[in-house]
């Protein structure tokens, strides 16, 4: 699943293209269609498949930012202005091309559901393998309570003290840490690989109950988090499973993993473990991380 510094590579790639161009019509895959006549939401949240594609004709992409995992197109209209929030799922991915035919990977080109053709030329296209991606076009942030929810960014002064403050909670204290730093409530953008990699580098065991982690430890946790995100945004993202950049283009982070997918310890070489926390599968030293 992309995690913070993927998103932050996809828009950072995807603004100098998207800012300033009008969109002229949207196209949406019949899987989308259907599946929403299901009542099942697929992609495009909140808002019938129809209107969709009414209220994004003619709107100007005035700004492409990143808000933790979600890339937030700021549009206008007829004076007004809207958000369109993406967020990729597991496998979301955006494309700029003239066709879509220039997507070069078949499992994208044939997983297209959203395509904004741009005035002058080009096309915006969203493809998604799973479509457990989200589209959501709102008034402002305000218009979808959880947005206002999530941690500082954490790269922003205020998330430490924000961290710091939600780690002590009851609800959280008592919850294994690797849960902690993973919940957007309490940490913006750190999702399962980048907490594998922190917790490895502080020797910290995934299943560890926050409140046994001293605050000066927990410093220095947040510490090593936001490092390795940084490293990470440097390095263009992480390029695992179905996740690309925009284009498809890939990121080298992957080669910098010490602990995600390994299957033995690189500073000790003990065999890794792993356990589900969270749902998610949590790869770990048994030596090296008590
Ligand atoms: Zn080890």
């Amino acid at each position: 699943m992309p995690e913070l510094p993927e998103v932050e590579g996809v828009v950072r790639a995807l603004a100098p293209i998207a800012i300033g161009r009008t969109i002229q019509n949207v196209t949406v895959s019949d899987t989308v269609i259907k599946s929403k006549q299901l009542g099942k939401e697929a992609v495009i949240k909140g808002i019938t498949t129809e209107d969709f594609i009414v209220d994004m004709a003619g709107m100007t992409i005035e700004n492409v930012t990143r808000r933790s995992k979600y890339i937030y197109f700021h549009l206008m209209k007829d004076g007004n202005t809207c958000l369109l929030v993406s967020h990729l799922g597991m496998t979301g991915a955006w494309f700029t091309v003239d066709s879509v035919d220039d997507i070069t990977e078949m499992k994208f080109r044939n997983h297209v559901h959203v395509v904004f053709t741009l005035e002058g030329g080009g096309l915006l296209v969203y493809s998604d393998i799973r479509r457990f991606g989200e589209l959501r076009l709102l008034g402002c942030e305000a218009d979808h309570p959880p947005l206002l929810k999530m941690a500082p960014e954490p790269f922003a002064t205020g998330a430490r003290k924000h961290f710091l403050e939600f780690a002590a909670m009851p609800k959280y204290a008592r919850k294994p840490i690797k849960e902690v730093i993973m919940d957007g409530h309490v940490l913006s953008g750190c999702g399962n690989i980048y907490a594998t990699e922190a917790i490895y580098k502080m020797k910290i065991h995934p299943e560890r109950n926050t409140e046994r982690i001293s605050l000066k430890r927990k410093n220095e946790l947040f510490d090593v988090i936001v490092a390795i995100l940084q490293e990470s945004i440097d390095a263009g993202g992480s390029s695992i499973s179905d996740y690309r950049n925009i284009n498809g283009e890939a990121g080298t982070m992957q080669d910098r993993l010490k602990m995600y997918g390994r299957k033995f310890c690189p500073a000790c070489g003990s065999a890794t473990e792993s356990m589900k926390i969270a749902g998610r599968t949590s790869v770990y030293c048994p030596t090296c991380q008590k």
